[in-house]
């Protein structure tokens, strides 16, 4: 068979809608139609269906991992190999890192591409994705919580700013959406990279914010036991069901709901988790420093 440039199987029509996703509102499971398939050059294969509730890595902010889980067709359940964020522009069909613009790009089409080991299953042919369901809610909780010690970091550090800065969802200035590089949702776990350096400072905080790092982590993790106390509701708030529809987390926080855009998943309340506690490792010095805030859950049981 021909193939184009990034892959695309000649004449083989490409999806001209987004896939709709139902991760955001807690699926594990759901049966669709496959409606593109992909053959790769490992001995893969991309499946995308017209809706899923496979959770796929986001190219232009991974900070949640791929779910794990199967697919089955005919009666054969294969295992998901990675879950990945197609994009479609003008006939060809991009996957994962080749994906050239950030995902919701308008005049792109994006889809979820289950990827699993060949031979190619038929197009047309309706494919049943079940999710692992500890997996997900490990992951999930992670989110929660890493969303909350984002705001709780910001409040800790509210104090040395010289200058007025943007603010974030609960008034304190935007610290994590202003300084950081990186995020890592792992099981149970997540990992923030912060960067104090001269952008930062012009703003209005110095590195030296983080001279005392365990008096800082001490303020978030006695916010964060409060939070996690209240039982706060956690919902996704969804413009519909397209994959590069805008979502938000909002969480009803005693102080009020607070809302922040995401993509991921999380838990539906603050109850689920038993504790979230930070640390952090500062490294570099004088006026730039790296700032990783790991954040540990435990959840009930
Ligand atoms: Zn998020």
């Amino acid at each position: 068979m021909r193939r184009c440039a990034a892959g695309s199987l000649i004449g083989m029509t490409l999806p001209t809608r987004d896939t709709t996703v139902t991760y955001p509102a807690g699926e594990t499971s759901g049966a669709s139609t496959i409606a593109h398939i992909e053959e790769r050059g490992d001995g893969s294969v991309a499946v995308i269906l017209d809706t899923t509730c496979a959770h796929p890595v986001d190219p232009s902010w991974p900070d949640q991992g791929a779910d794990r889980g199967t697919l089955t067709i005919g009666g054969e359940a294969r295992e998901l190999r990675d879950v990945l964020v197609g994009a479609i522009h003008e006939g060809m069909l991009y996957l994962g890192n080749e994906v050239p613009v950030r995902t919701g790009t308008e005049g792109w089409v994006f889809v979820v591409a289950h990827v699993i080991d060949g031979p190619a299953p038929e197009l047309g042919a309706e494919a049943l994705v079940e999710v692992d369901a500890a997996y997900r809610f490990s992951l999930s909780a992670a989110h929660t919580a890493c969303h909350l010690a984002a705001l709780a970091l910001d409040e800790a550090l509210a104090e040395f700013w010289t200058k007025s800065a943007p603010l974030d969802a609960l008034g304190s200035p935007a610290f994590d959406r202003l300084a950081i590089q990186s995020s890592r949702i792992a099981p149970l776990v997540s990992e923030d990279t912060y960067r104090l350096g001269k952008s930062l400072r012009k703003k209005g905080l110095p590195a030296s914010a983080f001279d005392d790092p365990d008096t800082i982590a001490e303020h978030v993790n006695e916010r964060l036991a409060q939070w996690l106390a209240s039982g706060a509701g956690v919902r996704i708030e969804a413009d519909g069901g397209d994959l590069s529809g805008r979502r938000h987390w909002v969480c009803d926080l005693p102080e009020g709901d607070v809302s922040l855009p995401c993509g991921g998943t999380h838990v539906t309340s603050l109850s689920q988790l038993s504790a979230a506690v930070v640390d952090f490792g500062v490294s570099g010095e004088g006026n730039t420093r790296e700032v990783l805030m790991t954040t540990r859950v435990t959840v009930v049981e």
